[in-house]
């Protein structure tokens, strides 16, 4: 089922997870202890998110260095299939232009078609650390847009083979990133705005948020986009605080505030417990207050803490 018909059918906020493909070396069943307390809650449907290969630099014996591709978490597509599977929840592979010519695109998403998957969240992907910024593929997608237009063409049997006519027309549910507090790399917020509206013209179905930690930047972002005349569901992306290391990294990776009461109140903490109870007290507070506003879905993005988005999750729902 897709996304968007959950939301439809809802008559309630619903709740939907996030998940990591584990590290390589690894086997599903890292997943599958991940999820397995969180089903208590019914999700609606599980995102995984991809990581795209590196380039490291090895040394050799003879003391020169070789450039390897090295992917570390591999496995989204197989993970989804794989949740589906065994819990009968529908999944939501994160689709990316990065590393990514539009070839392989329109292959991945067959793959993803003949598995029975009809949910994708279209994304850009980050630089990769060797990159200024972000650098398409020569043939790939440059912006989450381009790839929503290839992934929306396919939904119309348009393929890149241009001899395949009346080429069997897939069926995704398009979600979209969107940026409370401003994409970082977005001139300004009118920009931002702007190519976000541009992305629900050309179909995407809903709107997943950065994470954010003050409920009012939310609340302001869906005024606006509202304003501006983007109607399709926005979903919050919440994430809790656990340690003091957070403080800076957060905001250094996502672009994000976090508000001085909550710093304040994990810079006294002593312990990454008290961290801990202090950044679910606080995710706990967030989420009542946005179900409570009525919200189409709280979506958790459990980065590898599943026992916290547990504790404050039972509190909510
Ligand atoms: P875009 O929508 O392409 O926007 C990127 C920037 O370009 C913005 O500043 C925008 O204003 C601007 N822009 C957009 N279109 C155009 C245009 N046509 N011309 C000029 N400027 C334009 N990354 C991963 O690698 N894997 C993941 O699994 C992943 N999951 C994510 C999940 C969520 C919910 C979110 C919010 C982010 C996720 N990311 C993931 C990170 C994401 O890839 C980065 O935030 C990336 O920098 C931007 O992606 P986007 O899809 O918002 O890009």
């Amino acid at each position: 089922m897709k996304v968007i018909e959950h939301i439809r059918a809802a008559k309630d906020t619903l709740v939907s997870f996030e998940v990591l493909p584990p590290l390589k070396g690894k086997n599903i069943n890292s997943i599958y202890n991940h999820l397995d307390p969180l089903m208590e809650f019914k999700p609606s449907f599980i995102n995984v998110t991809y990581h795209r290969s590196e380039q490291i630099f090895k040394k050799k014996m003879d003391g020169t260095f070789e450039k390897v591709e090295v992917r570390k978490r591999p496995g989204t597509v197989a993970i989804c299939a794989a949740i589906m599977n065994h819990y009968r929840v529908d999944a939501v592979p994160h689709l990316i232009c990065g590393g990514f010519t539009r070839r392989e695109t329109e292959d991945a998403l067959i793959d993803l078609n003949f598995l029975g998957i009809d949910n994708v969240l279209v994304l850009r992907g980050d630089a990769t650390k060797n990159e200024a910024s972000f650098e398409a593929e020569p043939m790939g997608n440059r912006y989450a847009i381009d790839l929503l237009r290839q992934v929306s063409d396919l939904n119309q049997g348009i393929y890149l083979e241009e001899d395949i006519r009346e080429g069997f027309r897939t069926n995704f549910c398009m979600g979209v990133a969107g940026y409370p507090e401003k994409h970082f790399e977005a001139p300004n917020m009118d920009t931002d705005m702007a190519w976000l509206k541009k992305k629900v013209e050309l179909g995407a179905d809903y709107i997943v948020t950065q994470m954010f930690f003050d409920n009012s930047k939310y609340f302001s972002f869906v005024d606006r986009c509202r304003a501006e005349g983007i109607d399709v569901p926005i979903i919050p992306g919440l994430k809790p605080l656990t340690n003091k290391k957070q403080l800076t990294v957060i905001p250094r990776t996502f672009h994000v505030d976090i508000p001085t009461e909550l710093s304040n109140d994990i810079q006294r903490c002593k312990t990454d417990e008290e961290c801990e109870k202090v950044g679910t007290e606080w995710l706990i507070a967030q989420s009542k207050e946005l179900k409570k506003a009525g919200v189409p879905v709280l979506h958790y993005y459990t980065l590898g803490k599943p026992r916290v988005i547990y504790n404050a999750v039972r509190e909510v729902f």
